[in-house]
């Protein structure tokens, strides 16, 4: 069996009752977009509070142009860099009011030209906001298929995307970034991956290329 199906069995039966394409499918799309770049550089736990303290207040791109700037700087503050996040968030607000009719953009090129909307940010509105296949490559998605030899440690983001889509069936992308982060947060973790103790840990270790050669470093 090959190394990507080997992974990808494991993901989808380790993680694959939590990720329903269905109901990711379902979520709003603004407050998708605009909790996707307030996760920026931030713990899932101050991203869950300042998203859930914001859309108890704002629904609407209309809506976040009425805030205040401290207001809306306020409601964020959780997350990191929240005066440069919440400057981003109106200026996203008033493009796409009078850009695209206050609808978020289901097209690549369109979502990156938005401040604050990288290759990830778009990927993830156009997979889990509109249901159509990417996987985005987040900092987990980046390092693990590096480590484990999957992709090329050399790989930009725009690599590592292409090379992970060719080796996944496109029915399952839905499962690979989030079934990455996952692992990610509790077993290839960015520092100390849980192999490093013991390599019954990890599932993978038998054919990871960084337990092998102890280069964990990406
Ligand atoms: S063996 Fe270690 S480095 Fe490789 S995938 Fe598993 S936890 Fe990550």
């Amino acid at each position: 069996m090959s190394k990507a199906k080997i992974i990808l069995n494991y993901i989808e039966k380790r993680y694959g009752r939590y990720i329903d394409n269905s109901t990711l499918r379902n979520k709003k799309i603004f407050e998708l977009l605009i909790g996707t770049i307030l996760s920026q550089r931030t713990r899932d736990e101050n991203t869950d509070k300042a998203v859930s303290r914001l859309f108890s207040v704002v629904k609407t791109p209309k809506q976040v142009l009425k805030l205040s700037l401290s207001k809306l700087q306020n409601l964020i503050k959780p997350t990191g860099f929240y005066k440069q996040k919440a400057r981003r968030i109106k200026q996203i607000s008033k493009i796409l009011l009078e850009k695209y009719k206050g609808k978020v953009p289901n097209d690549r090129k369109e979502l990156m030209k938005l401040p604050g909307v990288g290759y990830k940010t778009a990927d993830i509105v156009l997979m889990y906001g509109f249901g159509i296949p990417r996987i985005a490559i987040d900092t987990h998605c980046n390092r693990i298929p590096k480590r484990i030899g999957l992709v090329d440690r050399e790989a930009n983001v725009e690599e590592v995307r292409k090379k992970l889509e060719s080796l996944f069936p496109k029915n399952k992308w839905y499962l690979i970034n989030l079934g990455f982060v996952n692992f990610g947060k509790e077993i290839c973790k960015p520092v100390n991956p849980l192999c490093i103790k013991d390599s019954r840990n990890c599932p993978f270790s038998s054919f990871c290329k960084a337990y092998k050669t102890r280069k964990f470093k990406v």
